[in-house]
């Protein structure tokens, strides 16, 4: 099938109690490891293009990369998906250049401001068979160009999401209940430790996600920075040469209770860097002979792989839901 919008996968997500992966590409090995894995899995997936993504890898090499997986993997639905759009102009760029999907994210300006571009955008892709997905609430971390200082953060106020998605129109809606993005999703102040001295965040709001779900009944309800941070990637790196001191993400069987809920979509992208990241230091520092770029790109792509599969099976319950 060509690619698909993301409208009929949310339907049957939210029905069945399961979530849709949203995995950022930015280079063939992480397109060919994420869809690999939901085509072996039968799932759904949407791969997702930030701003930085297309200043990276270009659009037009993106598009043809996920093209190519679309016609690799014909049986599943893929959407691609523009992640944090900040203006109405590159959401264009993208409705006009080949994409079923994507965000506007205003949600850093008034809600006023942010009503007004988000219809905007909404408008223009409603005429061109795209959808969107707006953003109410701001997360903490960094995600490419998205910088939000922690502190600076604020959970989604329920009281205003059934006027927001009334007056925009919006398709879908990222809220924020506590997930943020990076590897490094809070500081040691926000945790506490384990046992073994790690790191583990507060818990995500449920209650925000409720009261949302209430007053939305039927509607998709997106969650950014939800990578996990798996502390066995993050010990990979640091044995081989890294420093990354108190990396902490979102336990995953959160993120499974609120994939059972309204949320439809899933971001995770930390995780996918960490994996190659893990593994190409890993075999660099096995094999310091090597200089083939295929020799370790190889087995990263079989990490994003790995990591994608467990993704689909373990958090998101979206296998063989095609
Ligand atoms: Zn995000």
């Amino acid at each position: 099938m060509p690619l698909v919008t993301t409208t009929e996968m949310f339907k049957k997500a939210y029905d069945g109690g399961y979530a849709i992966g949203a995995f950022n590409v930015n280079n063939m090995e992480i397109v060919q490891g994420i869809t690999e894995a939901a085509g072996e899995l039968n799932s759904p997936v949407i791969l997702q293009v930030s701003k930085g993504a297309r200043a990276y890898a270009n659009h037009t090499y993106l598009v043809k990369l996920v093209e190519a997986a679309v016609e690799e993997n014909p049986q599943i639905p893929i959407a691609l998906h523009l992640d944090h759009g900040d203006t109405f102009e590159l959401c264009k760029s993208c409705i006009d250049g080949g994409f079923t999907s994507v965000m506007i994210d205003a949600s850093s300006k008034s809600f006023e401001d942010n009503i007004a571009l988000t219809k905007q955008v909404v408008e223009y892709a409603h005429d061109h068979g795209v959808v969107v997905e707006a953003e109410l609430g701001t997360l903490a971390g960094i995600e490419d160009e998205v910088v939000v200082e922690s502190g600076k953060e604020a959970y989604t106020r329920p009281e205003e999401v059934e006027e927001f998605v009334s007056r925009t129109g919006c398709d879908s809606l990222a809220i924020a209940i506590g997930t943020s993005h990076g590897a490094y999703k809070f500081t040691a102040a926000q945790c506490t430790r384990n046992a073994d001295g790690i790191l583990v965040p507060p818990p995500l709001r449920f209650d925000v996600l409720e009261e949302c779900i209430k007053r939305l009944p039927g509607f998709p309800i997106v969650l950014h920075g939800s990578s996990s941070v798996p502390q066995e990637f993050v010990k990979m790196v640091n044995q081989y040469g890294g420093n990354m001191p108190d990396a902490v993400g979102i336990p995953e069987e959160q993120l499974r209770k609120a994939a059972k809920l309204a949320v439809c979509k899933i971001n995770i992208d930390s995780d996918i860097r960490l994996a190659m990241t893990g593994t190409i230091r890993k075999y660099f520092a096995e094999h310091p002979d090597h200089f083939d770029p295929r020799q370790y790109l190889k087995p990263a792509r079989q990490a994003v792989k790995e990591m994608v599969a467990h993704k689909i099976k373990y958090v998101l319950g979206s296998d063989g839901k095609i």
